[in-house]
Order: structure tokens, then sequence, then C-alpha cells
């Protein structure tokens, strides 16, 4: 059919169906009632801007203009459909729309009525509601998209919804090894079968890409009056890349950490929640490790020291505990740590003080002797005493001692007849005699210059007496060679006081108390004309 504008214009100018001819989606005639319609002011206002385009929802825009394209090349009426459309203000409007092929100047173009209905349908309230949204909607059906807004199809990689849609098939987007699931999938939801949740996809584009979004499915009725899945789609691609930024850094970390583990010189380990070593270094093999046939095997441990600090940890209800200078399976002592973490496990550090705990005990033993004899000194001499008083009161046993304390006779004259260094000699020689008269636990002691004692633990009056004996028999033998040829011997001889002490009938003597007393009985051999010895109690002394 032929029009003439004018014959048009008279036809349908004034007619309240909305009438508009269009070439490739552009106006090229429009009545009052289109264009208001569509909420221009009138025909000159629609005319300005005669882009149909404008008035399409994008996901349908490749549709319409191949449908037009379709119809500029056929001839005669192409039937009624509805349609909905997008006003001027952004509100849709729903259509009933029949288009015709005319000839309209040299060309053809196509002829739309439009008629307002009012009853709303999905597609319109999808587009209306969610078209804006920046939350991704598609509808679809057989795996080929019907409707998408611009967010949708963003998240896709397309520009824009009409961009999108000239591409609607969708199965190329889901992963080979899924596509059958995902079919049976939205089949379910579209017979009813089954509701849609949201589930996380990992979809292919077309550039290769991948992206990561969490879908929820949802049965609506389209506007063809068939069922289709209204799906909105949330883009948690930066969500799955955090995550997965985590999981490495994490993964970097645990790696991190084992290293530093396996070179720190303390001893390290992990223990579960069953408290059995899961993490370890070398240290910590060495220190509670036990020797293995092969030297390949994984070490077994004897953790017993452990289990009771983590017991005593528990117990106490702290998130730590320690100890100090306990002595591991390997015979080594160390000072140990421990850290209850939050998942139950239980860090574990061990450093080997055994090295520091030998020159600990080295300078205590400098503290305690004397240099020049390797006699105890009168500090170590306390000290030693009261250790054996404690192992007497723990064994329950009555602490009572013999008490010798010797000095030289006439020291002074050797001195200063063959100088300085052989009195030294002299009383190094003293010492290792009276070391080599005794018994270990005996204490040989230097209490100042060239004045001895001889604690005897546990030693009776007459025991006492007779080692002292033995001591000054030994002392009258010690010969000291002096002079060039070392013919000449120097002898010595010393005045002794003997005396007992602790536990005696009822009464306790303390060793200070002792010493005095023996040292009384000392001056007395001196005054008896010296080489002798010279015995005291307590009770004597006090008499006196
Ligand atoms: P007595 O029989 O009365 O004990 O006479 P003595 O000469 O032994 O007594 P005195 O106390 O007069 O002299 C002790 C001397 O011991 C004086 C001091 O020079 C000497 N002496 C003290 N300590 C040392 C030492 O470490 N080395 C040496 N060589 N001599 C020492
Ligand atoms: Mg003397
Ligand atoms: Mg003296």
């Amino acid at each position: 059919m032929r029009f003439e504008p004018t014959e048009i214009a008279r036809l349908y100018g004034r007619s309240r169906v909305g009438v508009v001819v269009h070439r490739d989606l552009n106006a090229v005639y429009v009545n009052d009632a289109y264009a208001k319609m569509l909420g221009r002011k009138d025909v000159k206002d629609f005319m300005a801007e005669p882009d149909l385009r404008q008035y399409i929802p994008p996901s349908f825009h490749y549709e319409a203009s191949k449908l037009v394209a379709k119809f500029q090349d056929s001839t005669g009426f192409h039937g009624w459909k509805k349609v909905y459309n997008i006003r001027t203000d952004g509100t849709p409007v729903w259509m009933e729309i029949s288009d015709e092929t005319v000839e309209w100047g040299d060309d053809n173009a196509v002829l739309t009525t439009a008629q307002l209905i009012d009853n709303g349908t999905t597609a319109m309230q999808v587009d209306h509601m969610l078209g804006r949204s920046f939350i991704g909607v598609m509808v679809h059906r057989d795996m080929t998209a019907l409707y998408v807004n611009d967010a949708f199809a963003r998240l896709m990689g397309a520009d824009n919804a009409s961009a999108f849609m000239e591409k609607p098939d969708i199965l190329r987007f889901i992963p080979e090894a899924d596509r059958d699931r995902a079919i049976k999938h939205v089949a379910d939801i579209l017979h009813g079968a089954r509701e849609g949740e949201r589930h996380r996809v990992r979809d292919i584009l077309d550039d290769g890409s991948t992206v990561w979004r969490d879908l929820t499915d949802e049965r609506i009725l389209w506007h063809d009056g068939r069922p289709a899945i209204l799906t909105t789609a949330h883009d948690v691609r930066e969500e799955v890349e955090m995550n997965e930024a985590l999981m490495r850094t994490k993964a970097g970390l645990e790696e991190a950490v084992t290293e530093v583990i396996r070179m720190v010189p303390s001893a390290v380990a992990m223990l579960d929640v069953y408290q059995n070593v899961t993490n370890f270094n070398r240290e910590f093999a060495r220190l509670f490790g036990e020797e293995q046939q092969n030297k390949d095997d994984d070490p077994v441990f004897d953790i017993s020291i452990l289990c009771n600090l983590y017991a005593s940890m528990i117990k106490g209800g702290h998130g730590h505990a320690n100890v100090d200078s306990v002595e591991t399976p390997s015979g080594s002592h160390a000072d140990i740590r421990m850290n209850l973490m939050e998942d139950g496990r239980v860090m574990v550090s061990a450093l080997d003080i055994s090295s520091h705990k030998r020159k600990e005990q080295h300078l205590d033993a400098l503290a305690s002797t004397d240099p020049l004899t390797g006699a105890l000194n009168r500090r170590g001499f306390e000290s030693a005493v009261s250790r054996l008083r404690e192992i007497r009161l723990l064994k329950g046993k009555v602490w009572q001692f013999g008490l010798v304390v010797l000095d030289l006779d006439y020291f002074k004259y050797v001195n200063d007849t063959y100088g300085h260094s052989v009195g030294d000699r002299v009383l190094e020689k003293i010492a290792i005699t009276l070391r080599q008269a005794l018994r270990d636990d005996d204490l040989v002691v230097r209490l100042g210059g060239e004045e001895f004692a001889v604690l005897l633990p546990s030693a009776t009056t007459a025991v006492t007496k007779r080692i002292a004996e033995r001591l000054a028999n030994m002392i009258r033998a010690i010969e000291i060679p002096v002079g060039a040829s070392g013919n000449e011997m120097v002898t010595i001889t010393a005045s002794f006081g003997v005396t007992v002490g602790g536990e005696l009938r009822g009464q306790f003597v303390e060793l200070e108390q002792a010493l005095l007393v023996a040292d009384r009985a000392m001056y007395d051999a001196k005054e008896a004309g010296r080489d002798t010895i010279r015995f005291l109690t307590f009770d004597d002394d006090i008499d006196n």
C-alpha cells in the first residue's frame, strides 16, 4: 500500500489510535496521539528527535531493529503484538501494536499503530523495577536471554543491554563441564520442580576471562504468556579475588613460618589438640627426640614434660605456661615456653641452657672455692653445709657432724725463710693431702691464711678424733723440696682443734658455734706447744 504524508495525516492525524511510520527505527511520520503516548508535547516535539530506540527498552533494541529490517523487505500486514515502551519521563507504557509494510516515498517503511492497554506485564515490571538497578538482571528461557539490564550486560562483558542481546545465547558462558547440570537446573526451575536458591557460578566471558557471580533464579510468567526464569546476578569477583589473595597470603605465611621455625636456634614445635607433635625443627628433635636406628625415620618424641606443662597450663586457665631449667630426654637443660593458640593447638619453644648452666656452675664453683688450694672458702663451706643439712632433713635422720680446725705451726717462718711461693706450695700440698685423706662427702675448707677446717658429716666424736690424728700424721709426713738442688726439704706441723656439732643430747649446735669451739680447742693445742690435737665440746666451752 502506498501512502502520501498528507494522506496519512488525513486518515490518522486526529485519530485516538497512535500512529507512527518509521524506517530503520527512525520516525518519518507520527500523529499527535502517538507522540503523547510516549510523553511528547506534540508532533513537532516528537519529530525533533525521531529515533524510536529511545522509547524501546535496550534489551529489545536488537530484536526490534532486526524485525523492522525484515518488515521493510516484505509486504503487507505483520500482525498484532503487545510491547512496552519507555516514555520520556522514564515510566513504562504498555501498548498493543500492529505493524504493516507500506510504500513511503521511494522506499518501504513500517506503519505501526498503537493502542494503550493498562494491564501491566512482567516484562514491563522487570524492566521498570530492575532495568536501572546495579544488580544484574536477566530473563531467559531455553538458554536464551529474553531480557537483560545494563548491569547484567556489563557483568558479562558487553557494553550495554542492547549489545548483549545481539548474542542472546547464554550457554556459551557456562564451562563445558557444568553445562548439563546448568540446563537441568534451569529446566527444573522452569517446570516448577525446584525453587531457585542463591548459588555461586563461574562464567567464561567471550574474551576468555572468568567472572564469578552469585545467582538467584526465580520462575516468572513472561509477557508472551509463557514461563521464563528471572535471574539476578551479583558480581562476587572482588570477593572471590580477595578470598584467593587471602588464601595465597595465608599459604605464603605458613611457608614463611615453617621456614622461620626451621631456622631459629631454639627448639620450636607445634602440638595439635591431642598433643601430638605436628611441626618441629631440628633443635626440637635433638632435645625431645629419641635416637632412631634409621636416620631417615621420623623421630619418636618423649614429650612427657610438655604434656605435664600443658596440663598445668589448662588447669591454671592461662593461655601460656613456662618452666625453667628442666632436663629434657636428651639430658640437656632447657627453659620451656608454651602458648595455647586460638584453634587449640599449642606452640612450644625450648631454649637449651646447658652450656649457660655449666658456666653458671663454673662461676658458682669459682665463688665458693679458694683459688690457691681448691678447697672451699667460707661462702662455699656455708652453702655446702646447708645442703648437707637439707639432705639429712629430707632423709629424716639426725644431723650430727664432726669438725676439725687446723692451723699450721710457725708458718710465718716458712714464708720468711723460703719465700712466699714456697709457703703457697705448702698450702696447696696441705689441701691436697686433706682432700686425699677424706671421703667425697667430707668438706675441706680454707678458713683463711694457713687455717683449714674439715667437716665430717655424721661422724661421731670418736671417729672425728681418729681422723684428726690421721690428718696430723699425714701433714707431718709432707716434704716440700726447696733450694737449687731440691735436696732440702721443708716439713710442717699443725695444731688441731676438734669438736662435734649438730644434734647433741637434745640441743642443736650450729656450725658457727661449733667453729668457735673448734677454734678454741685449736688455740689450746697451740698453747700446749703446737703439733698436737685438742678436743672440746660445746658444753665444755660454756663451762669455761
Ligand atoms: P702459729 O704457729 O702461731 O700459727 O704461727 P704462724 O707463723 O703460723 O702464725 P701467724 O698467724 O703469725 O702467721 C701466719 C702467716 O701465714 C702469716 C701470713 O703471711 C701467712 N700467710 C697467710 N696466707 C698466706 C698465703 O696465702 N700464702 C703464703 N705463702 N702465706 C700466707
Ligand atoms: Mg699458724
Ligand atoms: Mg693462723
